[in-house]
């Protein structure tokens, strides 16, 4: 048992391309989802011998993502993989306003794939897995705005204070299990993505805390994809990974 499997969503751009092109091993298998599929990554896989498989896969509609994963879970031997890990990287911010000002859509949206979808992946993959002989490990990507509130942000603060309660209960489920899996809720800093434009492109009038956004920026305190993809890798990698069910890069 020397293989290992890594499922990973958001991998088409940002920290989740980052942290797959980090993955891309001969002896790793690693099952992206994402809407937009990556050439790049693709072209990648195959120059490193890598095994490669990216589902095209709105996790608005999470269910069905879950549902995909544990077919395709309960078609892999048992014995298979050395260790089994599911990173719950893919987030949105929805329309950055006060609440009173939401789109209802694009609200509902953004929960469904910050909160609702690594919820259900999570309990595919935990379910799938649990006989599993390798050891088997949870990330979800998580962020400082899950643990401290930012006006005209309601949406993407309760996603992530979602993500980081519902490991917390996991962690507890976890540790009653003879062979129970590691979890963790991780915030990955700050980083120059798709994400931090948005937050600096949002109208003023409407995001108090945008100038904070533009002065990280123009200070140069963001990692970049690359780095913040080793630190979370890295953090994944540790022999104590799980012991906090919450945590923190920066800590
Ligand atoms: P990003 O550049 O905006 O990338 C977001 C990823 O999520 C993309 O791969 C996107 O893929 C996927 N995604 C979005 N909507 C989706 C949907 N409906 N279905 C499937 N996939 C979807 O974001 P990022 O900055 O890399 O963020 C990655 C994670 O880190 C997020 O959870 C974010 O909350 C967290 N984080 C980021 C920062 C930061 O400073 N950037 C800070 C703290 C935490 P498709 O568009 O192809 O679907």
């Amino acid at each position: 048992m020397n293989a290992h499997l890594t499922i990973l969503t958001g991998a088409s751009r940002g920290l989740g391309l980052a942290m797959a092109r980090q993955l891309l091993q001969p002896e790793r298998t690693l099952l992206c989802l994402s809407r937009q599929l990556s050439e790049e990554l693709a072209q990648e896989a195959q120059r490193r011998g890598a095994p490669l498989i990216q589902w095209s896969q709105d996790l608005a509609e999470g269910a069905a993502a879950a549902e995909s994963l544990s077919q395709w879970l309960a078609e892999q031997p048992a014995q298979r993989f050395a260790t089994a890990t599911l990173i719950n990287n893919a987030g949105v911010i929805a329309r950055i306003a006060p609440l009173s000002e939401a789109d209802p859509g694009a609200l509902a949206g953004a929960l469904r794939v910050g909160l609702e979808a690594p919820m259900l992946l999570a309990a595919a993959f935990l379910h799938a897995t649990e006989h599993w002989a390798g050891t088997r490990k949870l990330l979800n990507v998580s962020s400082g705005l899950g643990r401290r509130p930012m006006a005209s942000q309601a949406g993407y603060c309760a996603a992530k204070a979602g993500l980081d309660h519902f490991t917390r209960c996991l962690a507890l489920e976890e540790a009653l299990k003879p062979h129970g899996a590691r979890v963790c809720s991780l915030a990955p800093g700050v980083i120059d993505t798709d994400m931090q434009v948005q937050l600096r492109g949002a109208d003023p009038a409407a995001f108090p805390d945008r100038d904070r956004f533009t002065g990280l920026k123009a200070a140069g305190q963001l990692s970049s994809p690359s780095e913040a993809a080793a630190r979370v890798l890295a953090y994944l990698a540790r022999p104590d990974f799980g012991a906090e069910p919450v945590a923190d890069v920066r800590d």
